[in-house]
């Protein structure tokens, strides 16, 4: 083996395999004046010796040589890591068209045929050694592309649209864990690796890329081969002319790790690591949301400021295992009273310089731990002091520590939006001057942010507490006020009214009261009773005065949600010992409208049994008038509202004229409620009422006193109906004689 050098700077090394020495002389000549150092060889043999133990930027056999010819020589160089990409020209016979095709067959890069032309040769070299310095940076860019994609977990699709052949790089193979050689030969083979919940919308997304040429940015998750899953993120250009489409690159990342890392920040920026609740952030974020949704819908939202008395003292006598047990454990149960979408949170203010602090210094932190609950969409202004009530009632059992059980009280301050404020700092600020308040009259308590407030829900206790009491020893009463027809005065009903003379506060309105039942979950036997005390009212009248007159009795929105109390309600109506037509349940307007499908079962039921319904407080709802027609309710009862304005107001008259001409056409008995005057009693027979209900007949009675009420109504009846030459002076005085029964 030769090796020959020039003086040029370009250190460039040339292979040259020929057994013919002119030919190695001639072309060394020629290579070393383009500035290559020639090694000489005489046979294959050599030339792979020499290829292996050196880098060749050109390799130049002869096929025809001893030992080893050039087409082994070649194969064998290729195969060698050095040999791989190195050019290699191979000298043939002229018009050998055989070896010029086994040549490229063994890996030539190309054939000089001999006798060699050493000026076109020359050229040859040139150009052969370009392209390979070219091939060469393609080579070096795709690994360095390469290795970027594998860094960045990239990869990329390709699919021919026309033919559906798609390439899978190595990246995408990667991803899903495919075997190196596997490939894919429709797109249908991609989309079986994409989650199940997310096929349609990845499907859709691409179909919309394809149509529309717009740009893709689809995130979403795959599961590969060994069952994982992965997040990627798919991203393709946007194609200016998508009719043109045949081609489309989808380049694809997992973004596995930075999904979890942004989780991972999330839930370190949003929530408490101890507790696992939403922190004072995302509490922010959350009540904002909230109160916009609140003020747009008209709801009620309460804030509560929550912290455990003392816990400064609590902690001390913790170890740091316990305390943190005690914390989950508190947030357990306080998490246990909300509902889904009541939002708890935990506020540590432990500030940005104290991340490190020892576990003492927290300690002493600590105390300022403070719990915040948002009940939205309150249906009360008691709501918040309930679900307190039911937090106090939780904190009564002891928290049961490894080796000791810790009892805890609680101190809490409410404020409520929007009437409190509507903004989110002053809301939570405002509950927190209230639990402050709280905190100076003692622990264990309570505070709303503003005063009437307080007082009305001190007064609501005590009602509550009362009014069970009443419901179990049957203390209430129940008053009866006559409902009269229009066109002879005659007594058609009565409505049943339920009454509380409190021990020591009096006559209680049953606005007031019957709300303090519905929210104790008394509402149910409370309403039994009043159907039970009516029904055997009215048996005692039969056989005392016998009379044939209905009863009334109101139903409250919260019973008819009661299954269990309704069912009562059937059970006794089915047992009853009056006529079941003689019975007639009064359902608010708004109570059929919000509960619509859930009631119409009970009311079903009620029309069956013969029983009667009525619509009360029509009006007050806003509903169509023609969702009318889909209850099957008997009567309708004009709110008093309406009533009130008709003898002063010609529109209210013409309102309430509209509402009996809907229901008469729907078939039903139309009722006023609280008439109070002669020109509102004559405004409504004009306008074809059927019944009044109000103060002008009789405001509600005890049971003794409606017995002389009907005698004396009776026989001034019978009075006015002997003198009925009616001349309008007449009327007046049976309206008069009427009104000095109240
Ligand atoms: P309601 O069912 O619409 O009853 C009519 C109300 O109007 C009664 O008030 C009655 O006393 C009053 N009223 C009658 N005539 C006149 C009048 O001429 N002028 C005025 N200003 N008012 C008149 P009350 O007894 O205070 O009852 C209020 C509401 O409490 C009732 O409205 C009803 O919704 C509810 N309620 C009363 N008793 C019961 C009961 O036993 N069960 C249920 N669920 N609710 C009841
Ligand atoms: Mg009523
Ligand atoms: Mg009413």
């Amino acid at each position: 083996m030769n090796q020959s050098q020039s003086n040029s700077p370009r250190k460039l090394q040339a292979l040259l395999a020929d057994d013919d020495i002119g030919i190695q002389l001639t072309m060394s000549a020629l290579l070393q004046q383009k500035g290559y150092i020639v090694t000489t060889v005489g046979n294959g043999l050599e030339a792979i010796d020499a290829s292996s133990n050196n880098v060749f930027n050109i390799i130049l056999l002869d096929i025809r040589m001893p030992e080893m010819d050039g087409f082994e020589a070649c194969k064998s160089i290729r195969e060698l890591e050095n040999g791989k990409n190195v050019p290699i020209l191979m000298l043939t016979g002229q018009d050998d068209t055989d070896s010029i095709k086994k040549a490229f067959e063994v890996g030539a890069t190309d054939f000089v045929a001999k006798p060699i032309n050493y000026i076109l040769l020359g050229f040859r070299i040139d150009y052969i050694l370009r392209a390979a310095n070219t091939a060469e940076e393609l080579r070096k860019s795709q690994q360095r592309s390469n290795h970027a994609q594998r860094i960045a977990n990239l990869g990329h699709i390709e699919w021919n649209l026309a033919h559906e052949i798609v390439h899978c790089s190595r990246g995408v193979r990667e991803i899903l864990l495919l075997p190196e050689q596997s490939a894919f030969t429709n797109f249908d083979n991609f989309i079986n690796f994409v989650h199940p919940d997310d096929k349609d919308r990845v499907k859709s997304s691409i179909f919309q890329s394809l149509v529309q040429g717009d740009a893709l940015n689809l995130e979403h998750r795959v599961v590969r081969t060994d069952g994982s899953i992965r997040f990627i993120l798919q991203i393709s250009e946007h194609r200016s002319n998508p009719k043109a489409l045949d081609h489309m690159v989808i380049t694809m990342q997992d973004i596995t790790d930075r999904i979890d890392t942004e989780k991972r920040i999330h839930a370190l920026a949003y929530y408490d690591d101890l507790t696992g609740l939403p922190n004072r952030s995302l509490l922010i974020q959350h009540l904002d949301r909230l109160l916009k949704a609140a003020m747009r819908f008209h709801h009620t939202t309460a804030v509560i400021v929550f912290g455990v008395d003392k816990f400064d003292k609590v902690l001390e006598s913790l170890d740091q295992g316990s305390a943190e047990n005690l914390i989950k454990m508190i947030a357990e149960r306080i998490k246990n009273l909300c509902r889904e979408s009541d939002l708890l949170s935990r506020q540590l203010f432990v500030t940005q310089d104290q991340e490190d602090i020892s576990y003492q210094q927290l300690t002493a932190k600590l105390k300022n731990d403070e719990y915040v609950i948002v009940l939205s969409e309150i249906s009360s202004l008691q709501a918040a002091s309930v679900f307190l009530q039911r937090l106090t009632e939780q904190f009564r059992k002891a928290f049961q520590l490894k080796d000791r059980e810790i009892y805890i009280t609680t101190t809490a301050g409410i404020s409520l939006a929007p009437i409190d404020g509507n903004s989110t700092n002053r809301l939570i600020k405002n509950a927190e001057i209230a639990k402050g308040f709280a905190n100076k009259e003692g622990s264990a308590n309570f505070r709303y942010f503003k005063q009437e407030l307080n007082d009305r829900v001190t007064r609501n206790f005590s009602l509550a507490n009362d009014l069970r009491k009443a419901v179990e020893k049957e203390t209430l009463e129940v008053y009866y006020q006559p409902k009269v027809s229009l066109l002879d005065d005659t007594l058609v009903g009565v409505e049943a009214l339920c009454r509380w003379n409190h021990p020591t506060m009096g006559a209680i309105s049953p606005i007031e009261f019957i709300e303090i039942a519905e929210e104790e979950g008394l509402i149910g036997e409370l309403g039994k009773w009043v159907l039970k005390t009516a029904c055997n009212q009215l048996v005692k009248w039969k056989s005392e005065i016998n009379c044939d007159f209905s009863v009334s009795v109101n139903i409250s929105p919260k019973q008819l949600l009661d299954e269990q109390a309704m069912k009562r309600i059937v059970e006794f109506i089915m047992d009853s010992p009056i006529s079941n037509h003689l019975v007639e349940f009064e359902l608010t307007e708004s109570t059929l409208l919000e509960n619509f499908e859930s009631s119409l079962n009970f009311l079903n039921k009620f029309i069956k049994m013969g029983c009667r319904l009525a619509i009360d407080d029509f009006g007050t709802g806003y509903s169509s008038l023609s969702y009318l027609g889909s209850l099957p309710a008997n009567t309708l009862k004009i709110d008093q509202s309406f009533i009130r304005p008709i003898d002063s107001s010609n529109q209210y008259t013409a309102i309430v004229s509209g509402i009996i001409k809907l229901a008469h056409s729907l078939g039903m008995t139309v009722i006023a409620e609280g008439v109070e005057t002669y020109t509102q009693k004559t405004i409504l027979a004009q306008e074809h009422c059927d019944e009044i209900q109000g103060s002008l007949v009789s405001l509600a009675l005890p049971p003794e006193d409606f017995t002389t009420w009907l005698k004396a109504w009776e026989v001034r009846k019978m009075n006015s109906d002997s003198d009925s030459d009616s001349d309008s002076d007449s009327e007046n005085e049976i309206a008069g004689s009427v009104t000095q029964w109240h």
